[in-house]
């Protein structure tokens, strides 16, 4: 089969991934194999690519929002049959029994495992999933259209609820990429007023026509002060920034997984009246079925542009550019469709 592997991490410009032929997988006993159909673009694969977060497997596949069909059955699954379509994300492993798997923090677990980072994920003809961290799909939603949702989706939603937005409440949101854009739909559909920073135009625009109050660029006041934010850049000088924009009691919440340093805080004007700064670490399964079930249930859609899964690397420079609005997903040209 096809894929493409990270063989020397470094900036995208210099070409870190190569598309390559390798053996097809083979899913060990508790696993899926998956043909992949659809595999979206997120700003991890980038950090992976370029070595903003450290090697766990050299020559690895990057990819964790993958749409696909069941190919072959591991001997010990039973939840799935050959050819149903399946979602496969960031955590595939976890080890279920330290005192963070157990109080239902697996996001936490040290021993946790990611796709395309630990393992071989979805930037390829054909990957696997353990069983267990496999998503089922809404049947109604397309599959590039279902792509996002597997990470940017779920991240977006885990950042939205560690943002403690109240009811009705004004969400600022630093950045509007993949992440962004569907956060900000689930929370204009739970009746929230949301405020974009951000410095694209597409985006900014795409922020208006999904029903956002405003946007305007990443060092902008926001309109009116704000109950809860979302940093979707990875961007540590605009923790005080957004910090600042808080009223008394706000939450802001990190989203992504790398960051630039943050500036020194003044604590007056950033921290004290009890505003809290808070990070995302990857998501719970828990987190990715309710997501998936409240975007099914609100509509939440990704804006996409599709590349061929050959191109993966000019959807990368396109990513680090800033060159779309939404998110990014490769297609599958290579394979015949199951
Ligand atoms: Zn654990
Ligand atoms: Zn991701």
């Amino acid at each position: 089969m096809h894929a493409w592997e990270v063989f020397r991490p470094g900036p995208i410009e210099g070409g870190p991934l190569r598309f390559v032929e390798k053996p097809m997988p083979v899913p060990r006993p508790d696993e899926l194999l998956v043909h992949v159909r659809a595999s979206g673009v997120c700003r991890t694969d980038l950090h992976v690519s370029e070595g903003d977060l450290p090697v766990h497997r050299p020559g690895v596949t990057p990819g964790h929002e993958v749409v696909g069909v069941v190919a072959a059955i591991g001997e010990d699954v039973r939840a799935y049959a050959l050819g149903d379509r399946v979602g496969v994300a960031w955590l595939r492993y976890t080890d279920g029994t330290c005192a963070y798997c157990v109080r239902g923090a697996e996001n936490l677990c040290p021993e946790s495992r990611y796709t395309g980072w630990d393992a071989d994920g979805g930037y390829a003809e054909y990957t696997t999933v353990p069983a267990a961290f496999a998503y089922r799909l809404p049947a109604d939603v397309d599959d590039v259209t279902v792509a996002p949702l597997l990470c940017a989706g779920i991240i977006g939603y885990r950042a939205l609820r560690r943002a403690a937005l109240p009811t009705g409440g004004r969400l600022g949101l630093y950045g509007f990429g993949g992440s962004a854009h569907l956060c900000a739909q689930l929370a204009l559909a739970q009746g929230a007023t949301v405020h974009v920073l951000t410095r694209g135009a597409a985006a900014r625009r795409l922020a208006l026509e999904l029903g956002c109050a405003s946007a305007g660029g990443p060092s902008d006041v926001p309109p009116e002060p704000l109950d809860s934010a979302i940093l979707f850049a990875p961007v540590g000088d605009l923790v005080p920034v957004a910090l600042r924009a808080l009223d008394r009691g706000g939450v802001l919440s990190v989203a992504g997984i790398h960051l630039s340093d943050t500036p020194e805080l003044h604590y007056e004007s950033e921290l004290f009246y009890e505003k809290e700064l808070r990070s995302v670490t990857s998501n719970t399964r828990e987190d990715g079925r309710e997501f998936l079930a409240l975007a099914a249930h609100h509509g939440v859609r990704a804006t996409t542009h599709t590349y061929p899964l050959s191109e993966a690397r000019r959807a990368l420079e396109d990513l680090k550019a800033g060159r779309f609005d939404g998110a990014a997903v490769l297609v599958n040209d290579l394979s015949a469709r199951h």
